[in-house]
């Protein structure tokens, strides 16, 4: 296997800065260091990332949380808020959120220690849809739906198509489904107050094919083998 896959597969970080350290000499096999981006590593070699061997019996861990409000999507906070970390305590790899949701917003988030998957389902470049239900503030008129399915302005960017359909319209709220495939900074709740409909709660309901469905809030699952092949 390629010295990078080997690094990623263990979880480090992704192929791209796996390269990036074996190119700053921080990365070692049977104690020298690797001068060659695609070396290969073979069986019973011991490779090194910055001092530290990488276990080669390391696992993989895939598992789609439900976020509650009031958690923070990192894995520490300096304002010792609860973060996303407490949610898979009792795991005992080091996993890692692909992509982030606000402190108050609900809903799906895969956790795991794949550096690779990491980075390529955080790519701008991969495709995949990401379904929110939004409870909105008043009336969303049918214009205003067709304004967020072109796409809008929320501050210097213009978002790309997205799908949207109107769950239910009661008096002073609405529930809207909107389906995005980027990930800017508050970007639904951003999308919404362009139109003038303020988002009061907000939850992710599907990455892709991955379903949050029934998982209670707070709780994990581990993703099946089918859910791992559809995201790699
Ligand atoms: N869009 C938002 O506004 N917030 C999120 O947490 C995710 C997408």
């Amino acid at each position: 296997m390629r010295i990078n896959k080997y690094i990623a597969n263990a979880g480090i970080c992704s192929r791209r800065k796996a390269d990036e350290l074996i190119a700053n000499g921080n990365v070692k096999i049977n104690g020298i260091i690797v001068e060659e981006l695609g070396r290969n590593v073979a069986q019973g070699d011991v490779v090194e990332v910055n001092g530290r061997i990488i276990d080669h019996t390391h696992k993989n861990v895939y598992v789609a949380v439900n976020k509650p409000k009031g958690y923070i999507t990192s894995m520490d906070d300096n304002k010792d808020r609860q973060t996303v970390a407490d949610l898979v305590m009792d795991i005992p790899e080091r996993l890692f959120p692909v992509g982030r949701l606000d402190y108050n917003t609900t809903g799906l988030l895969i956790m795991t220690n794949d550096g690779q998957m990491t980075y390529t389902l955080t790519h701008p470049k991969h495709e995949v849809y990401k379904t929110y239900v939004a409870k909105v503030a008043g009336v969303i008129s049918d214009a205003r739906i067709s304004r967020l399915r072109r796409g809008v302005d929320i501050g210097g960017f213009v978002t790309s198509p997205a799908k949207v359909k109107v769950i239910k319209q009661m008096p002073r709220y609405a529930l809207v489904e909107i389906k995005i495939r980027e990930g800017k900074n508050r970007q639904v709740r951003k999308m919404f107050a362009a139109v003038g409909n303020k988002v009061q709660e907000l939850q992710r309901t599907e990455i892709g094919q991955i379903k949050l469905g029934r998982l209670m809030e707070g709780h994990y699952r581990k993703l099946t083998n089918d859910e791992i092949k559809y995201l790699k």
